[in-house]
């Protein structure tokens, strides 16, 4: 796995970069957008950490322009920009996630670890997260093999969450997702379908939850196995 960090400050280049390749990651290098235009030329990085406040440009600007050049490359933000507009554009530019700082360094490779599962499972005609599957193709959800109950509107917001497990997906974005099927959606009506969700998984018992990040959207997680005793 190659990724690339794209931070200006040398000591947090040093720090991060110590993190990732001590967990095993191929890592470059770079501290400006005119770097990380002319590496992402050059190699096909698996993963681009980017900081937002970048010497000679803005690391939003830079992102847009990679999407728009059909670059989809997993993307994770590392800002100092936390307020809740600032992660809906920042997620809105076409970035999977958002890392505010300070951050924990294993928080920030539990969210790599996340976004380089997402390509592979892609791939596969069935999702699967924790006991739980998602078979697109036949239209049909199982919780360890038993079917769940789920209306199209309720299987097609799943199948978003499960496509980008462990990222957070922005409600702008379910709603898009859900109006292509047909309807336009309001806000009331993603969260009344959020929670009709919820409780089917929690009915099925399937090791998934569907977490709310509070102003910004929903983020699919397995839940961390239960102890006994
Ligand atoms: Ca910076």
């Amino acid at each position: 796995m190659r990724l690339l960090l794209v931070e200006d400050s040398q000591r947090l280049q040093e720090l991060l970069g110590d993190s990732l390749t001590s967990a095993g990651y191929r890592l470059d290098k770079a501290s400006t957008v005119a770097e990380l235009d002319s590496m992402i030329e050059a190699v096909n990085y698996d993963l681009l950490i980017v900081d937002l406040g970048l010497p000679d440009g803005d690391g939003l600007t830079a992102i847009r322009g990679l999407r728009a050049k059909g670059i989809t490359t997993p993307i994770l933000i590392i800002t100092a920009r936390g307020s809740i507009d600032d992660r809906v554009s920042g997620l809105d530019s076409g970035a999977d996630d958002y890392l505010i700082k300070p951050f924990n360094h294993s928080e920030l490779l539990a969210r790599v670890r996340a976004l380089l599962r997402r390509p592979s499972d892609l791939h596969g005609p069935i999702l699967k997260r924790g006991s739980l599957e998602f078979d697109d193709a036949k239209g049909e959800v199982r919780s360890g093999g038993k079917l769940v109950e789920l209306r199209l509107s309720e299987r097609r917001l799943l199948g978003t969450l499960m496509r980008r497990s462990g990222t957070v997906v922005t409600k702008a974005a379910i709603e898009e997702g859900l109006s292509q099927f047909g309807r336009e959606l309001s806000s009331n009506a993603v969260e009344a379908l959020v929670s009709r969700v919820r409780k089917a998984l929690a009915e099925a018992g399937s090791e998934v939850s569907i977490e709310t990040v509070r102003g910004v959207g929903y983020r699919l997680v397995e839940d961390s196995p239960k102890t006994n005793g």
